[in-house]
């Protein structure tokens, strides 16, 4: 009898379409690489499951080493990694050196603490007649996990979710962004350099080949548009399998009266443009205090001015890069259009590149307003957007009116108001005088509310969501030969219940020392 993954193989192969590669500072193609179709997907998938039940029985000491042989790896091949990123997105070098260093940091991160998150749990039973029992929770690793990732972080948004994936034991296929599967591709031939496990490998392809890891994945982590984002989500309710959507945001800055307006410059620029601006979270939206809105202008273009743009290689002789395809320039370009149309002044930036290559300037538009594009559909490039308001209410109301919920900054001499402040704030992470950064305090879930997501990544969650729970009740001492509630029913043993049901389940509880939790 032939194995699956041997059934797999005999249909597996690519199809005749071709990823190309492109170098987004010139346009000019620097790969071809082959489709895998549904079948490929299959057998790949088929392969990396039948490594799966040995890579979890290693126990998480084994995989530990594993992840820690390829951090080694990575850290000594960081600059030939962000090389290849380099060519393939148009990152300047600054922000293709962030990759390798946060899936490092997530590997020790994971190594410290996954043990715990993993271990069985022994609550004890919140009701009387069962404490005789042992209640405890294990945690399985779901089998495969397909991970479907976009192209602003090519690294970080693929190997970073693999990486707690592996650690609960399971086997990872990616899809990478069709834009930027390189660097992806150079790591993933380092795990096998380093001889690990057959349980983690990529699938090139666009959308059919996602479509097709959903079909063969027990759980998918997807990070990309909500567009597509819905779409997996549908086709994941075929066969019932578990997902996490990470997708895009439309991230506030609120900026307060009583805030250090400089340093609020300085981070509204640094969160609006890293990156080109192509990251979920980065603040698309500035609303700021009347009284202080003229000074933060001022700072804000004069900064946003003086940033250089352009290809640096490994020089770090450059602030922003390049955009990484054309069509989200397009979007860049519409957004920008539409809010000069509707009156939005821009103070610097607004056009386009000439070319070759696929460029945007940094650009600072004040006096907008909800009406137009950019305070309301993810614009995903190097567009900051300022509104005057008349106060913090205005702000925070402006701030949760939209369809996004990603995340966003608060910028404010009074931390502690500015703590009560973001929670009132419809997103899933806030930062205090800050942008950004909480993507990197690993303990803290991030995730989107709204139409930016299902599910956390990052902290205790970001690991069990990859395995299945089990619980297990048992005796804690001797039993009798039968209990009440079993066979045969009497009207005495029947009363009986009754009556303790109703003392345990009214104010009698209290006598027994336990608390109502409110
Ligand atoms: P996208 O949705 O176009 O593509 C994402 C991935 O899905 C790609 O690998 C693509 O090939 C694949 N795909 C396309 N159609 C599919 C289908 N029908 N089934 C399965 N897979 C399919 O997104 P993008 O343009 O690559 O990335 C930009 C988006 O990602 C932005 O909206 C951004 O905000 C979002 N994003 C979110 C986060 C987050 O953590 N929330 C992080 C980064 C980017």
């Amino acid at each position: 009898m032939s194995t699956a993954v041997e059934e797999a193989e005999k249909v597996a192969g690519s199809s005749d379409e071709v990823v190309a590669v492109k170098r987004p500072v010139d346009g000019e193609t620097i790969r071809e690489l082959p489709v895998a179709d549904a079948a490929e997907v299959a057998a790949t998938a088929a392969r990396l499951r039948a490594a799966q039940g040995e890579w979890a029985e290693l126990g998480f000491a084994g995989r530990r080493e594993w992840l820690e042989r390829l951090r080694d790896w990575m850290l000594a091949e960081s600059e030939r990694i962000a090389d290849i990123m380099q060519a393939e997105s148009g990152k300047v070098r600054a922000d293709a050196t962030l990759e390798v260093p946060y899936c490092a940091d997530a590997i020790n991160f994971y190594s410290a603490n996954a043990a715990e998150f993993l271990a069985d749990e022994t609550p004890s039973a919140h009701f009387p007649a069962l404490k005789v029992k042992r209640l405890r929770i294990t945690r399985d690793p779901v089998g495969l996990v397909g991970v479907i990732s976009p192209w602003n972080f090519p690294l970080i948004l693929s190997l970073g979710d693999a990486i707690p994936a592996l650690a609960a034991g399971n086997a990872v296929l990616i899809k990478p962004s069709e834009l930027t599967p390189l660097c992806l591709m150079a790591v993933i031939e380092g795990w096998k350099q380093i001889g690990a496990p057959d349980v983690l490998d990529y699938v090139n392809g666009f959308g059919e080949t996602g479509g097709a890891l959903v079909d063969e994945a027990d759980y998918v982590q997807f990070t990309g548009s909500d567009k597509t984002g819905r779409l997996v989500l549908k086709r994941a309710a075929e066969t019932l399998t578990p997902v996490s959507l990470e997708l895009g945001g439309k991230d506030p800055a609120l900026v307060l009266r009583d805030a250090n307006v400089e340093r609020a410059a300085n981070g509204v620029a640094f969160g609006g443009l890293m990156n080109s601006g192509q990251i979920c979270m980065s603040i698309e939206r500035v609303y700021v205090e009347r009284p202080i809105y003229d000074e933060f202008l001022g700072k804000l273009t004069e900064k946003v001015e003086a940033l250089r743009q352009g290809a640096d290689g490994r020089t770090y002789t450059a602030d922003v890069g390049a955009m990484t395809s054309p069509a989200q320039t397009d979007i860049v370009e519409r957004h920008v259009t539409d809010a000069r149309e509707k009156g939005a002044r821009i103070l610097t930036g607004g056009r386009r590149g000439d070319g070759p290559g696929d460029w945007y300037e940094p650009t600072v538009i004040a006096d907008v307003d909800h009406s137009m594009d950019v305070m309301r559909d993810e614009t995903f490039g190097p567009v900051i957007s300022v509104m005057a308001v008349e106060d913090a209410e205005q702000a925070v109301e402006l701030a949760n009116d939209s369809r996004y919920g990603l995340s966003g900054s608060i910028f404010s001499g009074d931390v502690k108001a500015a703590e009560r402040m973001a929670r009132r704030l419809e997103m899933g992470s806030c930062n205090v005088n800050d942008t950004l950064i909480n993507y990197n305090a690993l303990e803290l879930p991030m995730g989107g509310w709204k139409t930016s997501g299902i599910g956390t990544r990052h902290g205790r969650d970001g690991i069990r969501k990859f395995t299945r729970t089990r619980s297990i009740l048992s005796p804690r001492g001797p039993e009798l030969d039968s209990e009440i509630l079993w066979y045969p029913i009497t009207p005495a043993k029947r009363g009986f219940f009754a009556k303790v049901t109703r003392f345990f389940g009214g104010r009698g509880l209290g006598r027994f020392g336990i608390e109502r939790r409110g």
